[in-house]
């Protein structure tokens, strides 16, 4: 709401309330009555804060002001007013009114994930010495020892105060204090992420002509270890006839993490003069170059693509733009952004969070520079705050942005891109709200009357739907940009290699050969599992024993490089046992595959080969992503080994194959969507193959069957009839697009308990809703998880037939009767909207 639009309300006697959004688990909002002096500036979509219940203090955002006492309770007063500007926008408020409505969930959960930390207060908030009070003789004297206490220490916050008084009641004497302007609230931005630095080592400048190198490396003929560090150290980075590569250096890590080189020969060499260590401070985006914006013309299919994406514009709400890998979707966005900016509206692209480190924002940043906001989950608090503030002053007037990005203070969005649509890193699991913010893009879209733009090289089956049957808008593009064909693909029966023994252990002879190949001819290789760690299980050859979570109902992981077995659901970790607990066997092995277990080999069949592994517990670090793609992207890596992460919109010059392992177990997930998913992650991974004319790609699959109809699917590049077989079953057992999803979770630490609780509500719904639209109570493939015991309620809701709504609030109410039923204590229920 804009300031002069606001009615002059505030300048008579009357006394106003206002309807608070506060950050608490309660359906409602809350009403709080404004004080006298606060009622001329106090505006909706601004923060308060208020104390809530006898202790806490929180903040609050403004949504209604009136001038209506709440009938069953007494208001109390609005402590302090934050923002003599609203820093939530009108839309804004009603996206999150939306959100809840729809996501049955409260609306203070959605502020909760919506404001970033920076901009809420809690009892941690900061109270200050107001410098301009005067008035001494207004304190008692408790007070006056409160004030000494602040003005002596800077700024205290409440539980110091608390402390100090030693009260435990020390909100009204606070609440006395900032009446009487003695003391000022204030918000203390924290910086969660330490900038990071890097610990690194290079040859001294003595050493960098070669005939010093070949000196250097023959007086170190005595020293083994020293020798070997100078080898590793130019087998990274090849100083020889290229000295300025030494400028660079070499990450200090790559020598700590092998025991057999110690750390005292490194220091050795250090001491002798030899290499030199320095650091270097690594920011996200800092050695992101703005760079001048290259010229870009589009190409004829990405011409049409555009023109005919903006005719379709004019009649529908939402677009699907359906171009094969490669196709040059980027481009295509860029102009549309252009368009919707220089038409004076603000713009919003989403990324899943980990393509969001990469290549494209490199791009948008060259066209758009520092008028575009970068949002990301991985950034300190400061940063969001500062785009967030960014977007309510108009600086920046284009966010690209994971998730929860959608949540920003626009005001005049005209199209929102939602790239890699099909992405399920786009739905919230935990906590609530459960959103899918494609979802929830289609419909801020509509709240700004602006448009959204669906990318994806594998649409979802449901925006697939969605266009055929016209609701949406469709366009394809259906070659690749420059004319780069799509990788030929080539299924491999490991079964048949098992049975002729060519295997070696998960590595069958045609993908060892193909690799071979790969690193004479200097191309990059790109091998994809899908599964973490060294091996997913450890068992007992002797008595089959299973190491298994002491709080889950899941085998643990073994992952080899720190020697510990690790539960993928709650994060416990344990040594690996040396005998087998149960018979005391030493026969203790390894099962099945992970991508260490594949780089381990790796590095024994191709020794000579720079082999990096990408996966989760590579990458945690702030800046670990970005790195291993540049180092990839440089040409220092010749494999790289990884999940699902190296599938996520990368672009490479010089990959020329991609081989799969492992393909049958995603075929045959036990859930209805993957074949869907399988189809998605084959066929994203394999576009990072062959990107350029000059050198085609080829994708290895290693199957147990390569008869399988959705593998046809994939390797003919069939997208079309991977949807017609898929939306059949769909159709016939009644899954989305034709249903909409609730999944209710009931957890409890008791599995009886558990178990009836779930019955019980499974029959309240049955009741309305009949048994075929409600399944289980059953228990999930990992049915105990923290030690809670879990089950499901699957409800199956006819897109067209059933009213949503009406139906959300008959299941809001059943959830609600288990929950306050006496004999049911402590019983948790999830309640998934559009479950995935
Ligand atoms: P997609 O996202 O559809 O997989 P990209 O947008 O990554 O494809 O484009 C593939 C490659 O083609 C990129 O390297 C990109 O720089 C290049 N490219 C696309 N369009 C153009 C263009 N009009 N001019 C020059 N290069 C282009
Ligand atoms: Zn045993
Ligand atoms: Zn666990």
């Amino acid at each position: 709401m804009h300031p002069a639009s606001q009615p002059n309300l505030f300048e008579d006697e009357t006394t106003y309330f206002a309807d608070l959004i506060l950050p608490v688990p309660i359906p409602s909002l809350f009403t709080y009555r404004v004080p006298r002096d606060m009622a001329s500036m106090i505006q909706v979509g601004a923060r308060v804060i208020v104390q809530f219940g006898s202790k806490r203090v929180i903040t609050g955002v403004v949504a209604q002001l009136h001038t209506t006492p709440p009938v069953k309770y007494q208001a109390k007063y609005i402590l302090e007013l934050l923002d003599d500007q609203p820093i939530v926008t009108a839309q804004q408020l009603g996206l999150f009114k939306w959100v809840a409505e729809y996501y049955l969930c409260n609306i203070g959960e959605v502020m909760n994930v919506a404001l970033p930390a920076g901009l809420k207060i809690t009892s941690q908030s900061k109270i200050q010495f107001n410098p301009e009070f005067e008035d001494d003789h207004l304190l008692t004297d408790l007070e006056t020892i409160i004030v000494e206490a602040i003005k002596k220490q800077d700024a205290l916050t409440y539980e110091e105060v608390e402390r100090l008084v030693q009260k435990t009641k020390i909100t009204t004497i606070i609440k006395s204090l900032v009446g009487k302007r003695a003391v000022i609230l204030f918000e203390e931005v924290k910086e969660k992420y330490k900038p990071k630095v890097l610990r690194k080592i290079r040859l001294t400048a003595a050493y960098l002509t070669d005939d010093a190198l070949v000196a250097l490396t023959n007086s170190l003929e005595k020293s083994a270890k020293q020798q070997e560090i100078l080898l590793r150290y130019l087998s990274h980075v090849p100083v020889y006839n290229h000295a300025e590569l030494n400028q660079k250096g070499l990450d200090k890590s790559v020598f700590s993490q092998d025991d057999s080189l110690s750390d005292s020969a490194l220091q050795t060499l250090i001491k002798k003069g030899i290499f030199e260590s320095f650091e270097v401070f690594i920011s996200r985006f800092d050695d992101i170059p703005m760079g001048k914006p290259v010229e870009i013309h589009l190409s004829e299919p990405q011409r049409i693509a555009f023109t005919d994406i903006q005719r379709q514009f004019q009649e529908k709400e939402v677009v699907l733009l359906h171009g094969i890998t490669g196709s040059g979707k980027t481009e295509v966005y860029i102009e549309l952004i252009k368009a919707a900016l220089s038409g004076g509206t603000q713009v919003l692209f989403l990324l899943p969070e980990i393509a969001l480190t990469t290549q494209i924002v490199v791009r948008l940043r060259k066209v758009f520079g520092d008028k575009m906001g970068i949002y990301h989950s991985k950034f300190s608090d400061n940063e969001r705050v500062e785009v967030w503030k960014g977007i309510l002053d108009g600086k920046f007037q284009f966010v690209v942005g994971v998730r929860s990005a959608i949540f920003l203070p626009f005001d005049n969005l005209g199209l929102i891109i939602v790239d890699e649509e099909h992405e399920t890193s786009y739905k919230q699991f935990d906590p609530a709200p459960r959103y899918h913010a494609r979802d929830v893009a289609v419909m801020m879209a509509y709240l700004h009357k602006g448009k959204t733009l669906l990318g994806s090289a594998t649409p979802s089956l449901e925006s697939y739907y969605h266009a055929q049957n016209g609701r949406y808008g469709h366009v394809e593009m259906n070659i690749r940009y420059g004319n780069a064909s799509l990788p030929q693909f080539e299924l491999i029966n490991t079964k048949l290699e098992k049975r002729q023994k060519k295997m070696k252990n998960e590595f069958s002879s045609v993908l060892l050969a193909h690799i071979e190949k790969n690193l004479v001819q200097n191309h990059q290789t790109i091998l994809f599992q899908n599964r973490r760690g060294y091996s997913p299980y450890l068992q007992c050859e002797e008595c089959s024993w299973i190491a298994e979570c002491n709080n889950c109902d899941v085998s643990l992981t073994y992952h080899m490089k720190v020697g510990e077995l690790r539960c993928h659901y709650c994060g416990h970790k344990e040594q690996v046992p040396r005998t087998c607990p149960t018979c005391g066997s030493p026969k203790v092995k390894t099962m099945g595959y992970g991508t260490e277990k594949i780089e381990d080999e790796l590095s024994i069949l191709f020794p000579q080969a720079r082999v990096q592994r990408m996966d989760l517990d590579t990458t945690r670090a702030k800046n670990a992503y970005q790195q291993i793609i540049q180092e990839f992207e440089q040409g220092q890596i010749d494999i790289l080994v990884g999940t699902q992460m190296v599938s996520k919109g990368l672009d490479f010059d010089n990959v020329s194959m991609v081989g799969i392992f492992d393909v049958d177990r995603m075929i045959h997930f036990p859930e209805f969507r993957a074949s869907e998913r399988a189809f998605q992650m084959v066929t994203q991974v394999s576009g990072r193959a062959g990107r350029r004319a000059d050198k085609p790609g080829s994708v290895l699959i290693q199957t147990a069957n390569p008869a399988q109809p959705l593998l046809e699917k994939i390797i003919q590049h069939d997208y079309k009839g991977m949807y017609a077989a898929e939306i059949e079953e769909r159709n016939k057992f009644q899954y989305p697009p034709f249903t909409r999803l609730i999944k209710l979770t009931v957890k409890h630490i008791d599995a009886n308990t558990s178990r009836r609780a779930a019955t019980i509500l499974a029959e309240k719904l049955h009741v309305e809703l009949g048994k075929s639209r409600v399944l289980g109570p059953e228990p999930p493939l990992v049915d105990r998880v923290r030690n809670q015991y879990l089950f499901d309620i699957l409800i199956k809701l006819e897109r067209e037939k059933i009213n949503f709504k009406a139906a959300k609030t008959f299941i809001q109410e059943k959830v609600l009767d288990v929950l306050t039923d006496k004999t049911l204590k402590s019983i948790h229920i999830v309640i998934d909207v559009d479950s995935i």
